[in-house]
């Protein structure tokens, strides 16, 4: 049995740590602990999620020993509820009317207009469910992946959801560039209190290539404070990067908090979904684009999708102006450099395996085969990264070349040599090597 009010142990312990964390560390951590009602012989506090109950055991708990009293087993008497009522409010109901006419949005990029395919099929419906259950499904949702993939696209496409269904939701959408230059103005002016308080009180925050944010320690360690005072009152963060957060040269801390929701990665698109990614744009701009026309053009631009829009708009201003059909001829003569020509120069398995054999110094056919040594087995798992990275056949497609393997070896492959180019100088040398000969 406890002798002392639960409260009072409490306000003893905060009063303790006031003195002892910095202001933003107080008011983002320690201040949104409750102590629940309930308690009678341990002290228990109500935490708005897990982050914040491991926060304060990391950190404190040896601090916590010195008011909470142990029991007879020699554990704390202290437990952890997660406050779920919190999060079982509907947000639309309580937050205020929501002031989101400046909230900048692509007009064009909504779900409807965002094609679906293998490579970008799960992190479309990742965003889909935050945009549903804003702070109550994956808390931060960060996008990652490479130049004009649709990461943009997607985070818009939140925006745009979370205005239709829960309008009374409080949402901003910023480019990190904008989040930098909101702080510059923002210390000009002597007016850093109400920005704080303007993007503590949002329900939705919305951040566009957050790697523009490396290198620049002085706004890092602000958003990082804003990050947590969101995270920790479950208000919906969603990241996009042109990279995974653990290549980030960002404080780890940050690293770490961005890791905590749910990382998901948009790919190159396949063949079928660039075909119907230019027969989508094609249509909004009431151009007639044969099927055949579309395929050719999507066999040759295959990294990126906003040269597929390029292509798009080429063509219909061509039509306008000529009133013709679009036909390959057109499209040749249209399109040209746009083009991706030279068939040859298309990455295959066997390249792969043939540059891998090189500089490994293994046998093509103990690549394809199934020995398990190591000095096999490792550049085996280097050429499937390569060709998961440089190739856009269906993962099946790809590991049935390797010689009939199943496409989770593949996947089990790119996942550990992503892992190991980490910490790898050399392997991270040697596929740089690799990636220049193929590409060439
Ligand atoms: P990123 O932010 O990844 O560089 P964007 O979101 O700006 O790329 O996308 C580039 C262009 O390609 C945009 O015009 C976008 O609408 C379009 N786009 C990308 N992916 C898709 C997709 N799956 N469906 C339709 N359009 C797409
Ligand atoms: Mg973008």
């Amino acid at each position: 049995m406890l002798t002392k009010n639960q409260a009072d142990i409490w306000s003893y312990f905060l009063a303790f740590i006031e003195e002892r964390c910095s202001a933003a560390e107080f008011q983002n951590w320690i201040a949104p602990i409750q102590v629940a009602e309930s308690a009678t012989d341990e002290l228990v506090l109500k935490v708005p999620n897990i982050f914040v109950q491991e926060y304060l055991l990391q950190n404190y708990k040896k601090d916590l020993a010195g008011f909470v009293p142990v029991k007879t087993n020699g554990d704390l008497a202290l437990k952890f509820i997660i406050a779920e009522e919190v999060k079982k409010q509907p947000m639309q109901e309580e937050a205020p009317p929501a002031a989101q006419d400046n909230l900048k949005l692509n007009p064009h990029y909504t779900f409807e207009n965002f094609i679906e395919g293998a490579s970008n099929q799960f992190v479309k419906s990742a965003a889909l469910g935050v945009a549903s259950h804003p702070g109550k499904s994956y808390n931060p949702l960060f996008i990652h992946g490479g130049v004009g993939l649709g990461k943009t696209h997607l985070l818009h496409g939140i925006g745009h959801y979370v205005r239709q269904h829960h309008k009374k939701l409080k949402i901003h959408c910023i480019t990190t560039e904008g989040f930098i230059n909101d702080i510059v103005d923002n210390l000009k002016n002597k007016s850093m209190d109400r920005m704080k308080r303007f993007y503590r009180s949002l329900d939705i925050l919305l951040v566009d290539d957050i790697q523009f944010l490396q290198n620049r320690l002085n706004f890092e360690d602000e958003f990082c404070n804003t990050f947590e005072s969101l995270i920790n009152q479950n208000k919906q963060i969603v990241i996009t990067c042109d990279k995974p957060p653990s290549q980030l040269k960002l404080s780890e801390r940050l690293v770490a908090r961005m890791e905590w929701g749910l990382v998901a990665h948009v790919g190159a698109p396949d063949i079928e979904t660039r075909v119907a990614i230019l027969q989508h744009k094609a249509e909004l701009r009431g151009i007639r684009l044969p099927h055949k026309v579309a395929f050719f053009i999507a066999e040759h631009i295959f990294n990126n999708v906003r040269q597929l829009e390029g292509a798009i708009n080429r063509l219909s201003a061509f039509s306008r102006h000529m009133g013709k059909e679009v036909t390959e001829e057109v499209v040749e003569n249209t399109l040209g450099e746009l083009l991706q020509h030279n068939p040859q120069k298309k990455v295959s398995v066997d390249n792969i395996l043939h540059c891998v054999g090189t500089l490994f110094e293994v046998r093509i056919s103990d690549l394809r085969g199934t020995s398990r040594l190591k000095n096999v087995a490792f550049p085996r798992q280097v050429a499937m990264y390569l060709a998961k990275e440089l190739m856009t056949d269906s993962l099946m497609k790809l590991a049935s070349a390797f010689g009939g393997k199943t496409h989770s070896t593949l996947l089990h492959a790119w996942k550990k040599v992503s892992q190991q180019l980490e910490s790898d100088e050399t392997l991270r040398r040697q596929i740089e090597i690799a990636r220049r000969n193929l590409e060439k």
